[in-house]
């Protein structure tokens, strides 16, 4: 699939569904400082990231295990395009919470655009979502053209089959999450994008996962030269001996944003105009 790339004219809104990385925060098996923070602070909690495109069409990427609680958080009431990125649980566990409403109330068929890694594992192990999901197949270098902007795919640095966007729209930007530096051919993609949306999954790590710890996603998008970035799938815990254990408090997170010129991390709920 190629279409021409073209420019869409009326402003977007970006909602951050969730900003967690695979497991919620707080964590139900963790007493570690972070959760028993966000425990007593409940705008610290995150739930699993997606993120919905508001503007003439609904457009997700990612349905995650916590899809159904974020949509009626943020009063979002249909969907007409999902964009997955990969298949773990944390990025395609809610689908069967969207299959039904198309059945039971006035929403027309869900295009839902994946890899041939997700749209064949959709058709083997839940044929039945073919009901009420039409099955777009892409692939690395495929532009798709919606009506409130054109999409391009492009290969992320954390799964074989993984994929993030680069969004054409007023604004553009990409949203590479999950997944490390990625390959050049992507990189060359991201050149004069105004916004990245990366993820910073560990505050700290010691061992190399293909998950961002916070520095690298720093070092990674001030190469790109981007003028602005917004970090999501956030644990805000680090890794250290095989171990999970708490990350930055909220302050030492205030003052690592301050620290950087651009930088933001999301929360959920929160929502940015493109
Ligand atoms: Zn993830
Ligand atoms: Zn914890
Ligand atoms: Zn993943």
């Amino acid at each position: 699939m190629f279409v021409v790339l073209m420019t869409g004219e009326e402003g977007l809104e970006l909602v951050f569904l969730g900003t967690g990385a695979a497991l919620t925060l707080p964590s139900f098996f963790c007493t570690c400082a972070t959760c028993e923070d966000a425990r007593k602070n409940p705008e610290n909690r995150r739930t699993r990231s997606a993120v919905a495109l508001l503007g003439k069409e609904i457009t997700l990427i990612d349905v995650g295990p916590d899809i159904e609680h974020q949509m009626e958080r943020e009063g979002i009431r249909t969907v007409d395009n999902i964009f997955v990125t990969h298949w773990h649980y944390d990025h395609i566990g809610g689908l069967l919470g969207l299959g039904e409403p198309v059945s039971i109330s006035k929403w027309g068929i869900i295009n839902l655009y994946g890899t041939e890694d997700v749209t064949e594992r959709i058709e083997r192990e839940y044929g039945w979502l073919k009901n009420w999901f039409n099955l777009h197949t892409i692939k690395v270098g495929d532009t798709i053209q919606i009506s409130d902007a054109s999409w391009k795919v492009v290969k992320t640095n954390h799964t074989q089959h993984s994929v993030g966007f680069v969004v054409n729209a007023r604004t553009k930007f990409a949203y590479l999450v999950d997944g490390i530096v990625p390959p050049p051919e992507t990189v060359n993609e991201l050149m004069g994008l105004d916004l990245l949306i990366t993820e910073g999954t560990m505050d700290f790590l010691d061992e190399e996962w293909h998950n961002f710890k916070l520095d690298d996603a720093v070092a990674f998008w001030r190469q790109t030269g981007i003028p602005e970035c917004i970090l999501t799938h956030v644990s805000c815990h680090g890794w250290e001996n095989e171990k999970l254990v708490a990350g930055m408090t909220p302050d030492e997170r205030s003052d690592y944003v301050s620290d950087h010129l651009g930088l933001k991390i999301a929360y959920d709920g929160m929502r940015i105009s493109l």
